[in-house]
């Protein structure tokens, strides 16, 4: 670790300085302005909001969030991440109703992913469900 006079800039400007970190989600604004703060507790305006906040959370690891997010009809018992699993990036295709008025929604997206095996897209038409004005997702469809 030598810092030659004027020489190598790149070494420790990186890494220290608290770079804005953008969302999984792909929506290009800051995840403290976007997903995060679902993940502390707030609350998915629109049923898109929510499926972008899951699909954050599948990206980050957040287990609890995708069990609270998760309606209890359809939740499951356990929900296990698999750490080879990396998000690559997110695509809303389609949305039908699931606005701030509405009580159901309907959101269709394409999730880009790597595993250790190569790289896929889950396709999927989700339904989500407003209750006490929260969102859940309910369950959906696998598109090819
Ligand atoms: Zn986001």
């Amino acid at each position: 670790m030598s810092d030659g006079p004027g020489g190598s800039d790149d070494a420790g400007v990186a890494g220290e300085g608290s770079a804005v970190r953008s969302c999984p989600c792909g929506s290009g604004a800051e995840y403290a302005q976007c997903c995060g703060p679902l993940h502390e507790g707030g609350d998915a305006i629109t049923a898109e909001a929510l499926m972008r906040s899951r699909y954050s959370a599948y990206a980050l690891g957040l287990e609890g969030y995708l069990r609270r997010s998760w309606h209890a009809s359809t939740r499951p018992l356990a929900i296990e991440l698999d750490d080879g699993t990396q998000w690559r990036r997110l695509q809303i295709v389609d949305r039908d109703r699931g606005a701030a008025g509405d009580d159901a929604g309907v959101v269709e997206y394409r999730a880009a992913y790597r595993t250790p095996h190569g790289s896929a897209v889950l396709h999927e038409r989700s339904r989500f469900r407003r209750e006490n004005g929260h969102w859940f997702y309910v369950d959906g469809d696998i598109l090819t």
